[in-house]
């Protein structure tokens, strides 16, 4: 009996999980994966990093396994997810976990040809991954039946109801049985998904197994007060002298390329990612940077979500996010499964009431560092020193915003100030 096998699971799914180091359940696994056996609704909220795609992907795979196909092979489980990263990871945990096991599945997302995905789904699938346009696309091409689907499962649901796929996620329901199992995952809530579910879940288990919208424990929460124009010199000199991956999140493509170029230009190993790439070349850029063969990636926020990158130790938020739930799924990129990691935000004079309305969502003040002093080599001194003391925040007042030129004549790393 392993931890996984305790919980309800049967063998042929957990043998093959100690290989990949799954040693112990999560929370939301130890919550989640007894009452989705049971047949229960889950509404589950779960920090990103905490191991929700194996929470619900294990024992959808298990009730799949015990229950022989029927003719046609039918879809039975059918997962939508908001971004195509986010569905291509989780088609990929699923591939992962299936192994040898006589099951199909098969992931389906805009931006590539159509016509390989209508193979795949043509010669029967069991477990379906989709993001809502082209679902609905090929359902209007009579390309596909859901009608058999036993459960549905909504990830990152919050942020499919502000992309607005509310209504794109009606007329997939309408396509449903009504009999069903309804599996709801989301870091974040917010009231938009607690109205959603009123309709879509029949008494659901909850799990909370974090305050709501936390940052996870392990990831240090830093803000630099810069000027806008400075941001792109703050980033090059914070990443200058650094040899691990970061993900450099911009609000805007514009911004995004505007970074990559800058740091390009400055002989970094550095690619952009967002919604105006082709989708061959996002898929490239994320395999490339996953592999380590880019150093830095910035991206907009199609990447805050569903980018599972091993040990990312620093995430630099060059724009704060519009959005405060937002901030929550950009910082998840570090400190996953675990491991320790750096949330580093450049904030602007036009930005502070974004980040007051963050520290209200997340109900924790971010310490606001003084911007390191710039060594004679031209880089920042700012890994020991400031992030040991940002665990230890005190109300502070910010008075004047500090210009990166007047910080090069200083030489001691600043005193972090007061808000
Ligand atoms: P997720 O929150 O589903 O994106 O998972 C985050 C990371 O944690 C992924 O790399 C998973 O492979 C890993 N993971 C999930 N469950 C476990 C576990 N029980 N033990 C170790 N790693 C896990």
């Amino acid at each position: 009996m392993n931890a996984f096998t305790n919980l309800g699971l049967s063998e042929s799914l957990t043998q093959p999980l100690e290989q990949l180091g799954y040693s112990e359940a999560t929370e939301v696994q130890e919550r989640a994966i007894p009452a989705i056996i049971a047949q229960r609704d889950v509404l589950a909220s779960a920090q990103t990093g905490s191991g929700k795609t194996a929470a619900f992907v294990l024992p959808l795979l298990d009730k799949l396994r015990q229950v022989k196909p029927a003719k046609g092979r039918p879809i039975r489980v059918l997962c939508l997810a908001p971004t195509r990263e986010l569905a291509q990871q989780i088609d990929d945990n699923v591939a992962l976990f299936i192994g040898e096991l006589p099951l199909r599945h098969a992931v389906i997302y805009g931006g590539v040809p159509i016509k390989q995905q209508i193979r795949d789904i043509g010669n029967g699938v069991d477990f379906l991954i989709a993001t809502p346009g082209r679902l609905l696309d090929l359902l209007s091409q009579k390309q596909l039946d859901l009608s058999q689907v036993e459960t549905l499962v909504l990830d990152e649901a919050d942020r499919m109801l502000d992309q607005g796929f509310q209504d794109q996620i009606q007329k997939v329901l309408n396509q449903l049985p009504e009999q069903r199992q309804n599996l709801l995952f989301s870091a974040t809530f917010n009231d938009k998904i607690t109205k959603f579910t009123h309709g879509l879940l029949h008494d659901p288990f909850i799990v909370q197994c974090q305050r709501l919208n936390k940052a996870a424990d392990d990831v240090k929460l830093i803000i630099y007060e810069v000027e806008q124009n400075e941001k792109p010199d703050i980033v090059y000199y914070l990443l200058a002298n650094n040899t691990q991956q970061c993900l450099v999140f911009a609000r805007t493509r514009r911004n995004a390329n505007l970074v990559d170029a800058y740091l390009r230009e400055k002989g970094m190993s550095c690619a952009a990612l967002h919604s105006d790439k082709s989708q061959h070349l996002r898929t490239q850029t994320l395999q490339k940077f996953k592999d380590g063969d880019i150093q830095i990636l910035v991206a907009t926020d199609i990447a805050a979500r569903g980018l599972d990158i091993e040990q990312l130790p620093l995430v630099i938020n060059f724009d704060i996010p519009r959005h405060a739930e937002d901030y929550v799924h950009r910082i998840g990129r570090t400190g996953r499964a675990g491991m320790r990691g750096v949330a580093i935000s450049l904030m602007g004079g036009d930005e502070r009431s974004n980040v007051a309305a963050i520290e209200k969502l997340i109900q924790q003040q971010i310490f606001i560092a003084a911007i390191p002093y710039i060594d004679s080599n031209n880089s920042f001194e700012y890994d020991s020193e400031i992030i040991a003391s940002a665990s230890s925040i005190q109300p502070r007042k910010i008075n004047k915003p500090s210009g990166i030129s007047r910080r090069k004549t200083s030489t001691k790393p600043g005193k972090p100030r007061a808000r």
